[in-house]
């Protein structure tokens, strides 16, 4: 039975999330296929190629798929089970495009999606965290096709090799239906590291108070620390900082060596994205704060006497 993931992609590079998807697929599978979808894709394919666990890259070239768009992908994906017998699992990473995108292909198939899998018992048997991850369920299949999103940072990277991996090169299918046209793609990303795959993350709160002091104060100590900015949702919908940054239950999920939380609280639904961090440094001037519950480091403190002092000193 052979386990397909769906890849995604950027500067010519695949995902660390996705290379972490594959691990996944190889604990279901010995024949693990990687679907890359876009355009101008040779160095994306070069990249998959010198992946250890990957038998085989079955890749969609075309203009239309230079820019996700989920019913576009799904239509592709969905063509690729029809016509390729023996794809049992279907695996995607849980981040913002794989939870778009597999939902819509497994409805597709009539199929209920396995979502945010953090562990492989074994291939009927997945653990996912369920009430902002403060406990585990068991989840059994008995379904024929099984579509997972899975949690990128409990699986390790796989080994990259010079194996020859087999590259297949599949039809464009024509659109059923276009319901929607992509007029623009922007990103007001401001991350320039990945913040799943980020070693540090610095997270700012609703105590930074505006967009501004979140940029000024919070940029320069990432920066340093060669790390990723995040935020609490009270920060994102206060306009502090961009969507994509939102770490969370409604937010990304992340495990970094170093997590510092600035001038947030520590609700359960941001602790659900965090709390697997390895040291967590928190900075706030209420003692009473839940976030020090969790907290390696703590520091009561007003951030904005510390932040400038903790940058200034940092690789002195
Ligand atoms: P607050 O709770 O207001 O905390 C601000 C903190 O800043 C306080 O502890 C204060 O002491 C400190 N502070 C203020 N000034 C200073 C200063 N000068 N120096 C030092 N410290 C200072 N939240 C998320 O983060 N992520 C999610 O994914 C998420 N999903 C949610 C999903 C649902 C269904 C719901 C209902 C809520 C969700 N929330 C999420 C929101 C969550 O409940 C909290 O409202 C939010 O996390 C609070 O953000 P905060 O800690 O920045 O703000």
């Amino acid at each position: 039975m052979t386990a397909l993931v769906i890849a995604e992609h950027k500067i010519d590079k695949i995902n660390d999330e996705t290379l972490r998807a594959i691990s996944a697929a190889s604990k279901l599978s010995d024949n693990v296929n990687l679907l890359i979808l876009g355009n101008n894709l040779q160095k994306v394919v070069s990249h998959a190629k010198a992946i250890e666990t990957i038998k085989k890259v079955l890749v969609i070239e075309h203009e239309e798929l230079a820019d996700y768009q989920a019913e576009i992908w799904a239509d592709q994906v969905t063509e690729v089970l029809i016509k390729t017998e023996k794809i049992k699992f279907i695996l995607i990473s849980n981040s913002s495009l794989g939870k778009d995108l597999l939902p819509r292909i497994a409805s597709y198939h009539d199929s209920e999606q396995i979502s945010d899998v953090v562990e492989i018992i074994d291939d009927r048997t997945f653990l996912r965290p369920i009430y902002a991850g403060n406990l585990l369920s068991k989840v059994s299949s008995k379904q024929e096709l099984n579509f997972l999103t899975v949690r990128a940072n409990r699986f390790v990277l796989p080994k990259t090799s010079h194996g020859s991996v087999v590259e297949k090169n599949l039809p464009f299918s024509m659109p059923r239906a276009r319901k929607i046209i992509l007029k623009k793609n922007g990103s007001v990303e401001n991350n320039r590291i990945d913040i799943n795959s980020a070693k540090v993350v610095v997270s700012g709160g609703r105590g930074l108070g505006s967009a501004d002091n979140y940029q000024r104060l919070l940029l320069p100590l990432a920066t340093k620390l060669e790390g990723a900015l995040g935020a609490s949702r009270a920060a994102v919908d206060l306009g502090f900082a961009p969507n994509e940054n939102q770490v969370g239950q409604t937010g990304k999920i992340v495990a970094p060596d170093l997590y510092i939380a600035v001038g947030l609280s520590g609700s359960v639904q941001h602790l659900a994205g965090m709390k697997d961090s390895k040291i967590i440094v928190a900075i706030n001037k209420d003692p009473e704060a839940p976030i020090f519950k969790v907290a390696t480091y703590g520091m009561v403190a007003d951030l904005f006497d510390v932040i400038p002092e903790l940058t200034e000193k940092i690789g002195k």
